[in-house]
């Protein structure tokens, strides 16, 4: 096992970020260690894990590199070129911590040129038999329940939220976040709140105490934000799967265990597997398929720069204050925050595709490029066209209104388009609009957007127009 800096240095990583991934290959280590394994961990490397890597099978004279299949593309050929220029045999196995290949993907692909979640899911719930009936019909004779999810919180707010479980650091951790501390003071994010399950043992803990406790509000609050309610009632084990500490078919089968034994409501639970059986295994799938490209794709020719307060939360925006306070503090934000918030504005305010999905690459703990990638450029920026999903995913301020308190102790006004008290959401919404209706006035699921648009008189439009300018113009100010 290889320690290297560079890998946590390639993005501007969050301290977060670099302490868990190096608190839980050091908790693995030890485990290995105390199982009898024979293991070379070679500790804080200067050099790219590839050189490291490269070095030590020279020395050993080792024929034979045999190895999970990376997670990131980059690696892999890395790996690739590595073997070439040792002349050695290179063997990359098929990672278990998935339901589907890569190949399988490939296959359900074929040459289709729109993928859409919907579909794939379908054919997961079938091969799988998961949460189907005995004739072949979806459980509740319906595929998906979003009609029930998805609500805001009262107006009171959120209530007595049962928080995740969290995990004192322990010796090793504690280690880990001194060596970060000192190491990379100037990188993102802070350290004082780390309590991330960082071995299997705590990882399963964590998953038993959200399917125990969170799972039953999970589908009702799944899109709803609040101010400081950073993880309201999602499970928060995006990094306890990435880091492969536990595996998707332990958390489906417990889910469904708990169900069976204590009933519940099938909607939190259908939308919660969804997350896992879908979007989970079919971003896997779409990235390993699309890249390189999926790294270069820039559909709206996007080019200017991330302000430069995604770093510091230093905005008069609440929403984004919010969000991205939260994703400094532990290296998380919900999917909606993610999507609707950060990625939102990052699509209205024409921000550079690649300068964008490095930011979410370096500040969440469960970012690892096959499944921040497709998130960020195919799903919240449309940077491949929508090649799985069928309409750019914008919305207003009214929309952050709707679903959150964040509009109540802002400095702008959600409902004012342009002028001093402007929210910027709502006038670069309109503006994206007014710059895009021909190709949005075309797609079905665009239209009615359109038709919205054109209730607005052409002389407000050309002030929604100017004030976007003086927006764009000054981003870092906002
Ligand atoms: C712009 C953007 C970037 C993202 N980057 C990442 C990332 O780097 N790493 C990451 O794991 N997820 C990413 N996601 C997906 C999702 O936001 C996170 O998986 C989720 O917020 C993690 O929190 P949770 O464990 O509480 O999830 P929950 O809401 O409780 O969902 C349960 C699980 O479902 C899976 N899941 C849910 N949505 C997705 C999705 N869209 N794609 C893949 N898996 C999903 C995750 O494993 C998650 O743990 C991103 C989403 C967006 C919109
Ligand atoms: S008014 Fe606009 S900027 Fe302020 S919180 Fe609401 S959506 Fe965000």
């Amino acid at each position: 096992m290889i320690e290297s800096v560079d890998e946590a240095q390639y993005v501007w990583s969050h301290k977060a970020k670099i302490a868990l991934f190096l608190s839980a290959m050091r908790h693995f280590a030890a485990d290995l260690i105390s199982q009898g394994y024979r293991l070379s961990y070679l500790k804080e490397n200067q050099l790219p894990i590839v050189e490291v890597l490269s070095a030590y099978i020279s020395e050993h004279s080792f024929t034979h590199l045999i190895c999970v299949e990376p997670g990131e593309v980059r690696l892999r050929d890395a790996l690739i070129s590595l073997s070439q220029s040792l002349k050695i045999h290179l063997e990359l196995r098929p990672d278990t911590h998935f339901y589907c290949t890569t190949q399988e993907f490939k296959e359900w692909a074929g040459d289709k040129k729109e993928l859409r979640l919907e579909y794939f899911y379908r054919y997961m719930r079938k091969k799988h038999q998961i949460l189907m009936q005995a004739d072949g019909e979806p459980e509740g004779g319906q595929w998906n329940f979003d009609d029930q999810n998805r609500k805001p919180y009262s107006k009171k707010g959120p209530g007595l939220i049962n928080g995740p479980l969290t995990f004192v650091p322990d010796d090793i951790t504690q280690d880990v976040i001194n060596y970060v501390l000192k190491k990379y003071p100037d990188h993102p994010g802070r350290l004082d709140k780390f309590a991330w399950p960082v071995t299997r043992t705590d990882a399963l803990k964590a998953l038993d105490y959200f399917v125990e406790h969170r799972l039953e509000l999970f589908g009702s609050y799944q899109d709803a934000m609040w101010t400081n309610t950073p993880f309201g009632w999602h499970s928060t084990i995006s990094c306890a799967l990435n880091l492969k500490l536990i595996s998707p078919q332990e958390v489906i089968q417990k889910t469904l265990d708990a169900w069976k034994l204590r009933g519940g409501s099938i909607s939190s639970v259908e939308g919660f597997i969804r997350q896992i059986l879908g979007w989970r295994e079919f971003v896997r799938g779409v990235y390993y398929l699309d890249m390189p490209k999926m790294a270069q794709d820039n559909y709206f020719d996007h080019q200017r720069k991330l302000p430069a307060w995604y770093w510091s939360a230093n905005t008069k925006m609440e929403c984004m204050k919010d969000a991205i306070n939260q994703t400094l503090e532990y290296g998380y934000a919900h999917h909606i925050q993610r999507l609707m918030i950060t990625g939102n504005f990052a699509l209205l305010a024409e921000i550079l595709p690649q300068e964008v999905c490095a930011w979410y690459l370096a500040v969440y703990v469960d970012a690892i490029e096959w499944v921040e990638l497709p998130n960020t450029a195919g799903m919240a920026l449309f940077a491949n066209g929508g090649r799985f999903t069928s309409k750019p995913y914008v919305a207003s301020g009214a929309y952050v209104k709707r679903m959150s308190n964040y509009c109540q102790n802002c400095s702008y006004q959600s409902d004012v388009r342009y002028g001093e008290n402007a929210c910027p959401m709502t006038n670069l919404y309109w503006n994206f609009l007014i710059n895009h209706q021909d190709e949005f006035g075309k797609n079905p699921r665009t239209k009615l957007m359109v038709a919205n648009l054109k209730r607005i008189p052409v002389e407000e439009q050309k002030l929604i127009s100017m004030h976007a300018k003086k927006i764009l113009n000054d981003l870092d100010s906002i």
